[in-house]
């Protein structure tokens, strides 16, 4: 079969590759759609130590059962599947928590097994032991089921934040996730809520979904005058970064207001860790401060769920598709701000 295989920093070829074959336990997935995801652009412009090539990458996809070597799994032949990409394998104190995410034994797909930019995909045995596997069980299409393991990492930050009514969010970054993050505010029943971007493109983007004002960054911090305006003078109660910038992190101290909560949800790249930040905001605004990184097993349920439920408009995230031979134009796509998702088509 042709995979799209990652051999190292800016080297995604399509090639041949033998057909995977199972084991007792695993799993085979006919992958209908796999979208691209921040991470595999990453990967592929600046390499990551953690995965060894040759790898296939993909891990935000929606496939068919086409063979079974697991007695009495929750999944048959035929149906249709999302997965959860977290494996634990035993047990310690996050696991037992329900934090499958923090685990340090734990493997993922895509980065310690091959992922989805393929059509096929042999799902672990672990994997299916523990439940990953999810039926999809309405008509929504793949292309849109794709987006639920992006979606449950927003979710997993959203359960620290508990945005409600009383809420004002301001989301800084108008890529995918940002928006993602944006509606679920709003699904929470956030009062407003802003997107803040350098990128007129996705500005203008994000104006087609539910939200009160898409507002430009500035050098000269003009955009947070404009927050001040449109918060009462308060500053808002929820800050989120969705992009990888320490000048955002910095950015979003200082516009956060009074007992705000802010939560970094995007890391900076590991070769340049650091930012400087006023952490006097901290102290006296007593702002709460939180992470996020992956996402547990629950959050994936609720991604799951919310994209059944064809509340979460998925049509309008995955703005364009590619075939698997095209793979490599999702980056330019994604970087100029012309798309939000991609999905490949393998
Ligand atoms: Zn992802």
């Amino acid at each position: 079969m042709l995979a799209a295989v990652y051999h190292g920093k800016e080297e995604i070829w399509v090639e041949s590759v033998p057909e995977p074959t199972l084991d007792d336990g695993e799993v085979l997935l006919q992958i209908e759609a796999c979208s691209v995801c921040g991470t595999d652009l990453r990967t592929y412009r600046h390499g990551d130590p953690k995965i060894t090539p040759p790898r296939i990458l993909g891990h935000e996809f929606c496939g068919r059962v086409v063979e079974s070597r697991a007695v009495g799994a929750n999944v048959r032949v035929g149906d249709r599947v999302v997965m959860y990409i977290v494996i634990p394998h035993g047990s310690d104190r996050y696991t037992e928590m329900g934090r499958e995410n923090l685990t340090t034994h734990r493997t993922t797909m895509s980065y310690h097994h091959d992922g989805a930019f393929a059509p096929l995909m042999k799902v672990p045995a672990r994997a299916v032991e523990l439940g990953n596997l999810f039926p999809v069980t309405s008509e929504i299409p793949s292309v849109q089921m794709s987006i639920a393991e992006p979606l449950g990492c927003v979710i997993n930050a959203h359960s620290r934040l508990n945005i409600g009514l009383k809420d004002t969010v301001i989301v800084i970054g108008a890529g995918p996730i940002g928006i993602m993050h944006a509606v679920i505010a709003r699904l929470q029943g956030a009062q407003k809520v802003f997107l803040l971007d350098v990128n007129p493109r996705r500005l203008e983007m994000a104006t087609q979904f539910d939200v009160d004002e898409a507002i430009p960054v500035t050098a000269d911090g003009s955009h947070r005058e404009r927050i001040k305006e449109l918060t009462e003078g308060y500053g808002p109660s929820v800050v989120i970064v969705a992009v990888s910038s320490g000048q955002a992190q910095a950015d979003a101290l200082e516009i956060a207001g009074k007992a705000a909560r802010v939560n970094f949800f995007a890391g900076l790249p590991k070769t340049a860790p650091t930012a400087e930040l006023n952490v006097n905001h901290i102290h006296y605004k007593e702002l709460e401060l939180s992470g996020s990184y992956s996402e547990k097993k629950s959050d994936f349920q609720a991604a799951y769920a919310l994209l059944h439920s064809g509340r979460f408009p998925a049509d309008r995230i995955v703005t364009h598709t590619l075939p698997l031979s095209r793979m490599t134009e999702a980056f330019g796509l994604m970087e100029s701000g012309e798309a939000l998702k991609v999905c490949i088509l393998p």
